[in-house]
């Protein structure tokens, strides 16, 4: 049975847990793979968003994606990184949240992603939400005192 606390967690709307988007790092399509592995090494994050210049989101890229599409049978052809395309190297079949979306949403896909892509009604980015950000949430209600 869930309790009432867990309710209204679980009901509570999840755009006050979000990143907002200026806040993301991001490449765009168009960009290379080089421009791409470049952000990814300098801001230490794992997989970030691939968006249009309209800021609407179109998959993930991550640094084991851009590696694998430069593997050869023998060597590693790093002058490919240069001539390919974020689009064709990033996973476009990713699970996002809606803006509009609940926290109890968030929480069933966040057990396999270390943070998710939020989108509005139109498919524009709107921001992430990172495992860490529900897992504090999560803490902060497990940790309440009875009522
Ligand atoms: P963290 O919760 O900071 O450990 O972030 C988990 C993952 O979320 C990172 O490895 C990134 O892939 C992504 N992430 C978190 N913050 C940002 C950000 N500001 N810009 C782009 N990606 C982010």
């Amino acid at each position: 049975m869930i309790s009432t606390n867990s309710k209204e967690l679980l009901e509570m709307p999840i755009h006050d847990f979000i990143i907002p988007a200026e806040k993301v790092a991001h490449v765009q399509i168009g960009n290379n793979a080089e421009h791409a592995l470049l952000v990814l090494t300098k801001t230490g994050y794992s997989s970030i968003p691939v968006l249009d210049p309209s800021y609407r989101f179109h998959g993930l890229i991550s640094i084991r994606m851009i590696m694998d599409s430069v593997l050869g049978l023998e060597r590693i052809e790093y002058e490919n990184l240069e001539v390919s395309n974020v689009t064709e190297i990033m996973d476009r079949d990713i699970a996002t949240l809606n803006i509009n979306d609940n926290f109890k949403r968030a929480l069933d896909l966040v057990i396999n992603h270390a943070f998710l892509c939020v989108i509005d009604d139109e498919g524009t980015f709107v921001g992430i939400m990172t495992r860490r950000v529900i897992l504090k949430q999560l803490k902060k209600y497990v940790y309440q005192p009875k009522s």
